[in-house]
């Protein structure tokens, strides 16, 4: 069957008292045995049943079955947020003296567990220009605990080749964790891209409509240590687990997914070329465009789509400023992938909390906003977008 099927027909995994067309909210803390013998199973981990909601929940589970089924992975775990599924996945790897190799383009959430909670426990982070092949090799030694990395960058819209970073990291017997929140992974394969360990923050596209805020570890069973820590000891210690009715909304989230994103990727690529026209837009930067240096790479890569998050740059941070407040349609807001559409300036939001010389290295600019195209029309967008860069201050 197709992904759009798949999301849509996972079956239960057992008869529901009540014939329940949807996975019902199972809203409870704790669930009661028949025998002291069933218990002790369970708790053991000799039968994967649940027995405390913070570990194991059945509407939980149902969301990570139907992800398992869409990807191809050994195990997939739900967490409460993006950063959790994050969080959870590094700390199987990680521990005091190792060190994790990574971009130099990343989450500020991400560069911010590393460098600072993750820097207080004495593992350090080596943040590495990922075009460099060689540098990536030589930042690589014998206490580096994994590869971790983004797909497509944010703002920077930088690509990462994946098979080619995946061989490096396997060449030295470690995995290679990717952030794939930016494109579906209904589009694409990580796993046979080399991708190890896939982390997703399903708040951005899968919770349809910013329903709700969840994340994904995603295992393609190279590493059995993922799931023997997540699954025996970080679930039970870290306590992050998602919440059932987070993942009543997001299964409904996966339903739609396919058909949401085909007309969100169809709006930011229309767009795209649509705003290239306009003089006072000094840059478009969104990797579906034909003419963008990442294109050939993500086509090979993630397929025909390539998502609905672009960047513009205007003359300066005050044009930018003016052209939010007088956005009319699309919402000032941070987030990804709502149905709505959204603006925001990374430079004093996302990354404000950074230093000028911090986000220079970052290749954060003053001049940039950061759009995420939604499932309005196309041309109300486009419409508001240039009554908003020509509206005088
Ligand atoms: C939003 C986001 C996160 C964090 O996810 P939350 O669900 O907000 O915790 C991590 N990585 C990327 C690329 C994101 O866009």
């Amino acid at each position: 069957m197709n992904k759009a099927t798949i999301a849509i027909d996972t079956k239960l995994p057992r008869q529901d008292a009540y014939g329940a067309i949807a996975m019902p909210v199972y809203h409870t803390a704790a669930y009661e045995f028949e025998t002291a013998k069933e218990m002790a199973n369970a708790f053991c981990g000799r039968v994967l049943a649940p027995d405390y909601s913070r570990v194991m929940n059945p509407t939980v589970m149902y969301l990570e079955d139907k992800v398992k089924a869409l990807t191809g992975a050994t195990n997939v775990f739900a967490f409460c947020s993006g950063m959790a599924a994050i969080t959870n996945a590094l700390l199987v790897f990680v521990e005091q003296g190792k060190n994790i190799v990574t971009s130099r383009h990343l989450f500020g959430n991400t560069v911010a567990l590393m460098n600072r909670t993750f820097s207080r426990l004495g593992i350090e982070t080596r943040s590495i220009d990922l075009l460099d092949l060689d540098a990536v090799r030589d930042a690589i030694d014998e206490h580096t605990a994994c590869l971790y990395l983004e797909i497509v960058t944010n703002p920077q819209m930088e690509v990462a080749d994946l098979s080619a970073l995946a061989e490096i990291a396997h060449e030295r017997g470690i995995p290679l964790i990717a952030d794939t929140t930016v494109i579906p992974f209904t589009q694409f394969s990580a796993k046979r891209l080399g991708v190890d360990v896939e982390v997703v923050s399903s708040t951005k596209y899968i919770s349809g409509g910013a329903t709700s805020l969840g994340g994904l570890v995603i295992d393609y069973g190279t590493f059995p240590v993922v799931n023997q820590r997540i699954r025996f000891e970080l679930l039970f210690n870290v306590g992050s687990y998602m919440s059932p009715h987070a993942a009543y909304m997001q299964s409904l989230g996966l339903e739609t997914l396919d058909a949401r994103y085909r007309v969100q990727a169809q709006n930011a690529l229309t767009l795209a070329r649509k705003l290239k026209e306009v003089p006072e837009i000094t840059q478009v930067n969104y990797i579906g465009l034909e003419d963008n240096p990442f294109h050939d790479l993500a086509v090979r890569q993630f397929g025909k789509t390539a998502g609905a998050m672009l960047t513009i740059d205007l003359a300066d941070r005050k044009t930018c400023f003016n052209f939010i407040d007088h956005l009319q349609l699309i919402r000032r807001a941070t987030n990804l992938f709502d149905n709505k559409s959204l603006a925001i300036h990374p430079y004093s939001t996302i990354f404000g909390p950074f230093g000028g010389k911090q986000k220079a290295e970052m290749d954060v600019r003053d001049t940039t906003i950061r759009l995420s195209v939604g499932l309005e029309d196309v041309d109300d967008i486009f419409e508001d977008i240039v009554q908003a860069v020509r509206a005088i201050p």
